[in-house]
């Protein structure tokens, strides 16, 4: 694996061998080096001609060439390690510009400015700062916000908890913010060993897709704060776990058809709206 060329640009080993890209750990650096895995997770993202791609840690470039090998419109991408500089300038000049690599680390940058819509986003996310960009994309201050979609790469534990119903494990604030104003699933899974070097566990992709408004009415900055809470005691029945939310919370939770001695887990997104409505 990893020696196949999709484009006329040299093999990833190679490439990555030239510059001398050791992996850094403390950078989430797990390369993927089959450029046609990388061509089928740009595909999960649907059509991307007329887009403009943001990709958060291109590496030395894996999913980007599938990504511009796909016929994205243009590609953006934020990468904090400045050693990968050769190996991205010698992909943008394959593809004729369309893409461009703004160095730095991807919570501080604007991206907004180097951006024309439509959007979409896609990214093997590196595992210190993935669930952080995450919770930053779902959580704007506007809706509908400047992305249409977010094709993601996750350790499969967290690529559960963006899909789970409520009564899992998994089950919890990810699962909320994702599936109150947009459809999100799992759509590959992709093992260790597709990757240099190999992780610890599984990996998986989640495509989700933004609703123009959202399934129920709610406050965004209500409902985060009231899951968030219900959430970080998950054991506790409700009436304790939300009395910081209001003095009377077990009329406020009868109130909305939820008994106060339920857990947090047993709450659907429809009741969580409910009950933010209620508290703001
Ligand atoms: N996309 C490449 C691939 O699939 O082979 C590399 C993925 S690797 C899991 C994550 C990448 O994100 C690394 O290249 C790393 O240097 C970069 N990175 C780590 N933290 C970052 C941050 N805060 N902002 C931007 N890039 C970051």
């Amino acid at each position: 694996m990893g020696n196949n060329t999709i484009d006329g640009l040299p093999p990833l080993r190679e490439v990555i061998a030239e510059h001398g890209l050791s992996a850094k750990k403390s950078l989430g650096q797990n390369f993927l080096l089959d450029l046609n895995l990388t061509s089928k997770i740009a595909r999960q993202a649907g059509d991307l001609t007329q887009c403009d791609v943001l990709e958060i840690g291109p590496g030395p470039g894996g999913l980007t060439r599938g990504l511009l090998h796909e016929g994205a419109r243009r590609v953006l991408a934020i990468e904090r390690d400045e050693r990968l500089t050769p190996a991205l300038e010698q992909i943008k000049e394959y593809y004729d510009g369309r893409l461009d690599v703004v160095f730095g680390d991807a919570l501080e940058v604007d991206v907004t400015a180097h951006l024309q819509g439509p959007v979409k986003v896609v990214a093997n996310l590196p595992y210190n700062v993935g669930t952080e960009l995450l919770v930053r994309w779902l959580t704007p201050q506007n809706w509908p916000p400047y992305w249409d979609s977010l094709t993601l790469m996750f350790q499969k534990e967290v690529a559960q908890r963006i899909v789970a119903q409520p009564r899992t494990k998994a089950y919890g604030r990810l699962a909320l913010l994702a599936q109150w104003r947009c459809n999100a699933k799992m759509v590959m899974e992709i093992s260790p060993q597709a990757f240099t070097p190999p992780p610890k566990v599984t990996s998986a992709v989640v495509h989700i897709e933004r609703l123009p408004k959202p399934r129920f009415p709610a406050d965004a900055k209500v409902l985060e704060r009231v899951v968030a809470t219900a959430f970080n005691q998950r054991r506790k029945m409700l009436r304790a776990s939300l009395k910081s939310l209001s003095p009377n919370i077990e009329d406020v939770l009868n109130s909305v058809g939820i008994t106060p001695t339920q857990r947090a887990e047993e709450i659907n997104l429809e009741q969580f709206c409910a009950l933010s409505r209620a508290l703001a």
